[in-house]
C-alpha cells in the first residue's frame, strides 16, 4: 500500500487525507493558545467581569489576567465614610484574594501606566502585557473643570487612601485649634464643593461626625461650620424634589450650611472663591475644602487615542469601544446613553457591575464565534445616605425615606458584597447595624 499526499485541514493537530484512500490517520495533539484576557482595574467593573469569567471558563479556556495598582479592591461607593471617618479604611477594603481564583486567574499588582490598542500591549510597572481581549474597567477621577487652585488645594474623595487623607486633615485641623494660643476658627470650616449624591452622603456623614469630633478634641460646636456649596439652583438636581427637601431639612437640623446657585470659581490655600452673582464674588476661609462636584473617567483613557469625552468612551451597544473589536470598556470610564432620557447614564456601581457581567458574557461569545448581546441597564433606583441611620431614595419605583431607605442603602451596599465575593465576605465586610 502507498502513503497518499496528506492536506493539513485542521490547525488543532488532526491529520486529515485528502483522499478516499486513507491508509494511515496521525491524530498529533498540538498545544492551541488559549486567548489572554487582560483586565485593567479591579473596581466594580473588573471585579464582576473577572468573578463571571472564572464562573464560566475552565482553566483551559483562556488566560485571564487582572492587573490593579493595589492588592486590594476598595468599596468606593463607601468611601465618604472614610472620608468623614465614620468607618474605617480597613473595612472599606479587602483583598483580591479573597474572590479571584489562583488557578483561573493572574492576579498582577502593577500600575498601568499606558494602553495601546493598535499595538494590543499595555504597558505596566511590572512590565507590558499583551492580549487577545482588553477590558479597561479603570474607574473614575474627580473632575475640577479646570477651575483653578482645586487641583492643588482642595481635597477629592477620589479612593481609600483620598478618603483617609480627608478624614486625617480635618482630624489635624480639630487637633490643632485646640492646642494653638491664638485660635484661628477658620480651621474649623469644612467646605464641600457640590451638592450631588457624593457631596450629600459626604454630609450626611460629617453630621454624624462632628459632635464626635468636637468631644475628642474639646472644640465647642459653635465654632465648627460645614457649609456646602452648590452651583445649580438646587441640592441633588435633577432628583425628585420632595426628598430633596427631607434631604435639605435632615442636613440643616446637623448644623450643615448650604449655598446653592454659588458655583466655586477658585480655591487657595485659604478657602475658595464663591461667584454669587454677575460681579459679586465672595472669599470662605476655611480649613479643609473637598471638592465632590463631579467625576471624570480615568486620564490613560485620553491616551489611547480612542474618541472620548472627559475621560469616557461613548461604547458599542455591545461595550466595544467604537472601531476596537477587541478592546471592551466598563464601569466609568464607559459612557452610554440612556434614550429615553436623552442624556448619559449616570456613572454608578450598579450599571458598573452589570456592565462587568455583560462583557464576560460577550467575551465568551466572541471566543465562540457567537453573537454578542447589547447591554440594557436594569436600574433598581438610587439611594443616597444622610449619615448611619437616615436616607433617601427611590427603589422599585417607590421614594423612602429615613431608617427605611437606609436599611435598603445597607442592603444594597452588602448585595454588591455578595455578588462579588458571596456568603463570607458579605459576612466579613457587610453591614449589618440596621438601628
Ligand atoms: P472603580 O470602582 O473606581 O475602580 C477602578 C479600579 O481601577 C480601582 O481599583 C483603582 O485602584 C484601579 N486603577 C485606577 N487607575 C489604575 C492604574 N493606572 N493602574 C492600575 N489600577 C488602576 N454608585 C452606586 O451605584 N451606588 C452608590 O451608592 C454609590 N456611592 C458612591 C459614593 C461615593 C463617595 C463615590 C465617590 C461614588 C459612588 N458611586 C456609587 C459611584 C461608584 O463608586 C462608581 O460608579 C464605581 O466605583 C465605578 O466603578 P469602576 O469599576 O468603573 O471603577
Ligand atoms: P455629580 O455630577 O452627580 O454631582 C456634582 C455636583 O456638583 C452637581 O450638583 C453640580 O451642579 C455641582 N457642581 C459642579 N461644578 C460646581 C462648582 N464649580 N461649584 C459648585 N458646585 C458644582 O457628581 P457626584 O456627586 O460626584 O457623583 C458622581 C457619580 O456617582 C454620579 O453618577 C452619582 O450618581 C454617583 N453616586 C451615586 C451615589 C449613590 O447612588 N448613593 C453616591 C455617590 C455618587
Amino acid at each position: 500500500m502507498r502513503k497518499k499526499k496528506c492536506t493539513v485541514l485542521d490547525c488543532r493537530g488532526l491529520v486529515i487525507f485528502a483522499s478516499r484512500h486513507i491508509i494511515q490517520v496521525k491524530v498529533e495533539p498540538i498545544a492551541v493558545k488559549r486567548p489572554t484576557i487582560l483586565v485593567l482595574g479591579a473596581g466594580y467593573g473588573g471585579l464582576s467581569t473577572v468573578v463571571n469569567l472564572q464562573k464560566s471558563l475552565g482553566t483551559d479556556e483562556a488566560e485571564v489576567i487582572l492587573v490593579n495598582k493595589n492588592d486590594y479592591h476598595y468599596e468606593s461607593t463607601w468611601l465618604h465614610e472614610a472620608a468623614a471617618g465614620t468607618l474605617s479604611p480597613e473595612q472599606v477594603r479587602y483583598d483580591i484574594s479573597r474572590v479571584i481564583k489562583k488557578d483561573k486567574v493572574t492576579f498582577v499588582k502593577a500600575e498601568v501606566r499606558s494602553i495601546d490598542v493598535n499595538g494590543k500591549t499595555v504597558g505596566t510597572t511590572a512590565g507590558d502585557f499583551t492580549y487577545d481581549y482588553l477590558v479597561i474597567a479603570l474607574g473614575f477621577e474627580g473632575e475640577t473643570f479646570g477651575i483653578p487652585g482645586l487641583d492643588k488645594y482642595a481635597l477629592s474623595i477620589a479612593n481609600v487612601n483620598a478618603a483617609r487623607q480627608i478624614r486625617e486633615h480635618i482630624e489635624y485641623q480639630f487637633a490643632t485649634w485646640s492646642t494653638e494660643d491664638v485660635k484661628a476658627d477658620s480651621r474649623l470650616t469644612i467646605i464641600v464643593g457640590g451638592a450631588g449624591f457624593t457631596g450629600i452622603e459626604f454630609l450626611g456623614e460629617l453630621g454624624d461626625r462632628i459632635p464626635k469630633l468636637c468631644e475628642e478634641f474639646d472644640v465647642p460646636a459653635d465654632k465648627v461650620k460645614v457649609l456646602c456649596v452648590e452651583a445649580a439652583p438646587m441640592v441633588l438636581p435633577g432628583f425628585d424634589p420632595e426628598l430633596v427637601d427631607y434631604a435639605v431639612r435632615q442636613l440643616k437640623s446637623k448644623g450643615i450650611e448650604f449655598s446653592i446657585g454659588t458655583p466655586v470659581v477658585e480655591a487657595t490655600p485659604e478657602g475658595v472663591k464663591l461667584k454669587k452673582g454677575e460681579d459679586e464674588f465672595e472669599f470662605i476661609e476655611a480649613g479643609t475644602v473637598v471638592w465632590a462636584a463631579g467625576v471624570r473617567g480615568n486620564r490613560l483613557i485620553e491616551e489611547t487615542g480612542i474618541e472620548n469625552m472627559r475621560a469616557r468612551v461613548k461604547v458599542d451597544k455591545d461595550l466595544r469601544a467604537p472601531g476596537y473589536s477587541d478592546v471592551f470598556i466598563v464601569g466609568d470610564c464607559a459612557l452610554m446613553i440612556n434614550e429615553e432620557a436623552n442624556r448619559p447614564y449616570p456613572p454608578t456601581a450598579q450599571i458598573a457591575m452589570q456592565q462587568g457581567d455583560m462583557c464576560a458574557n460577550n467575551i465568551i461569545a466572541l471566543m465562540k464565534q457567537q453573537p454578542t448581546s447589547p447591554f440594557v441597564p436594569d436600574l433598581k433606583g438610587s439611594i443616597a445616605s444622610l449619615g448611619s441611620s437616615d436616607a433617601i431614595g427611590v427603589a422599585f419605583g417607590k421614594k423612602m425615606t429615613g431608617a427605611k431607605a437606609s436599611f435598603m442603602k445597607k442592603m444594597v451596599d452588602n448585595r454588591a458584597l455578595y455578588l462579588i465575593g458571596g456568603a463570607p465576605l458579605t459576612i466579613k465586610k457587610g453591614k449589618f447595624d440596621f438601628l
